[in-house]
């Protein structure tokens, strides 16, 4: 059986219509590597996501907007770019709901820092107010595959595992990043400035936040491939 892979979606509130979206890059990945991609809306009790994810074999949580500072107790700085916590509040409770249910997670971008948030950790609202030093984490205008900083990787980590590799050049298309680690997380790679790039969880149940974008990059190079192959079989030891 391939594996049933939920994909939160995005809410459209710009266009002519109100309505839900996902990137195409995402569905193609899951799709080329073995998964079978399913979009989730945004619905009125987010705990009726309980009995949805009793149908998923994983959980992908894609890039998106800035993540509401109130969720880690803060005040929104003024570099803070645009918020919804509709989505906010919809995609933690995905994120606790598949937790405990031991469903697999991905997040990516934006997903891997609502994977940190719902683990009670907290966030730059902004690297370059908050890390004057840092290097430069958005490639905005840059092809979306464009590779643009390195990452150092930990030896013990899925993540090495993936890439059989300790580092790697990956795009970046961030203002905010990982501040505080959440409880039953761990840091797996890091920018050269400090930047936490992606975290795993320390238990047994699979969970991974990555701050590049490996959907962009999917097909292209390896690596990225074969971090959604690698994704899409620990799904599939659900789908039996
Ligand atoms: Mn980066």
């Amino acid at each position: 059986m391939k594996p049933v892979i939920a994909v939160s979606s995005y809410i459209a509130d710009k266009d002519v219509f109100y309505g839900y979206g996902t990137s195409g890059d995402y569905i193609k990945a899951i799709d080329g590597a073995g998964g079978i991609p399913v979009q989730l809306p945004t619905i009125k009790n987010t705990s009726d996501y309980e009995q949805v994810l009793r149908h998923m074999d994983g959980l992908l949580i894609p890039g998106g907007c800035d993540i509401a500072p109130y969720f880690f107790s803060e005040q929104p700085e003024k570099a803070l770019g645009r918020i919804n916590a509709l989505i906010d509040r919809q995609e933690m409770e995905l994120v606790r709901l598949a937790y405990d249910a031991g469903i697999p997670i991905l997040g990516i971008c934006r997903g891997h820092q609502v994977i940190n948030v719902a683990f009670g950790g907290s966030l730059y609202q902004d690297i370059p107010s908050a890390m004057p030093e840092a290097i430069g984490h958005d490639q905005s205008g840059c092809k979306r595959e464009e590779l643009y900083h390195k990452i150092d990787i930990q030896p013990a980590s899925y993540l090495h595992q993936i890439f059989g590799k300790d580092s790697l050049y990956v795009n970046s298309f961030h203002h905010q990043a990982v501040k505080q680690l959440g409880d039953g997380l761990k840091t797996v790679a890091t920018a050269p400035d400090g930047v936490i790039e992606a975290i795993e969880g320390t238990g047994d149940r699979f969970v991974m936040g990555v701050q590049f974008h490996p959907e962009n990059l999917y097909g292209i190079y390896t690596e990225f491939t074969n971090l959604f192959r690698f994704f899409v079989e620990e799904c599939k030891k659900r789908a039996i």
